[in-house]
């Protein structure tokens, strides 16, 4: 049976989320589709944001206030006090995001990867969906690309519809590490030493009590290699004593 929808959502990151969100409030029939067998099951975990993107219930997604931020590079140490916003576990606050979306009458269907883009000409028709022996096509003459820059099919949809493609290799590479045996406050170290630069950084964030997430993010760099670098230098603040207990790629 064919489905068909006002608009079709691929992705329910915090973009696709919010676009879900905002078209079901507009009145349209939505869909949204996500890959992963849960919303917020993405790799990274832990996101800073700004203070006032934070409203009720995302506070609830809380894990740490951020008061000062130290800024390390090769030469030069800096320490900036302030209200930096927060940080988040992205896991919680893409399920409440997900909870506003689905009030304003957006549907929401996990465990639903978008394999292909129905197109006809220069016209999208709908989306083709895909998990084993399971398979939807759904017609939309509207949809939202939000897979997010590692989505296979964001580079699909170019191709396709734009008829360019774009240089993966360009894409900035991360891994973090979720540490246990830290010893936390309300800061962030940020770190633009010349391991990583010119295109990246590294950093060390609270996530809660004891925990804390330590990663690296830069063009050109092994991420595995470097995350372990990184976490082994000795003299990275809070970390001495730290020990990785779960690894985000
Ligand atoms: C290690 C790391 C640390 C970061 N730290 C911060 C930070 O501190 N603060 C900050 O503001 N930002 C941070 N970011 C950036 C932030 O995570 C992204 O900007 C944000 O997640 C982008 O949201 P999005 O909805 O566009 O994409 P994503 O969050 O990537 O969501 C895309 C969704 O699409 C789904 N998807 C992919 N392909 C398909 C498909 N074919 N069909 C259906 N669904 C699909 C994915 O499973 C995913 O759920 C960080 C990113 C990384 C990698």
């Amino acid at each position: 049976m064919v489905e068909r929808y006002d608009v079709v959502v691929a992705g329910g990151g915090p973009a696709g989320l919010a676009a879900a969100r905002g078209a079901a409030a507009e009145g349209g029939k939505v869909l949204l589709l996500e890959l992963q067998a849960q919303i917020g099951g993405q790799t990274q975990s832990a996101t800073w944001v700004p203070a006032d993107v934070i409203t009720h219930p995302l506070k609830e997604s809380i894990v740490a206030n951020m008061k000062e931020v130290r800024l390390h590079s090769r030469h030069k140490e800096l320490s900036i006090s302030g209200d930096f916003g927060a940080i988040v576990d992205r896991r919680l606050f893409d399920k409440f995001l997900a909870a506003e979306a689905v009030a304003s009458g957006a549907e929401l269907w996990v465990g639903s990867p978008v394999k292909e883009l129905l197109v006809s000409g220069d016209d999208v028709r709908g989306v083709h969906v895909e998990a084993g022996d399971w398979v939807e096509r759904i017609e939309s003459e509207l949809i939202i690309d939000a897979t997010g820059a590692r989505g296979e099919w964001s580079s699909l949809l170019l191709r396709k519809v734009l008829k360019r493609d774009w240089k993966r290799e360009l894409l900035a590479l991360s891994n973090e590490y979720l540490m246990v045996n830290v010893t936390n406050d309300q800061s962030a170290d940020l770190f633009f030493t010349s391991y990583f630069a010119p295109l990246g950084h590294a950093w060390v964030y609270p996530f809660g009590k004891r925990f804390a997430m330590a990663g690296v993010q830069g063009v050109r760099i092994h991420p595995d290699a470097a995350l372990d670098e990184f976490i082994g230098r000795r003299g990275v603040p809070r970390l001495e004593r730290a020990v990785p207990v779960a690894a985000f790629r």
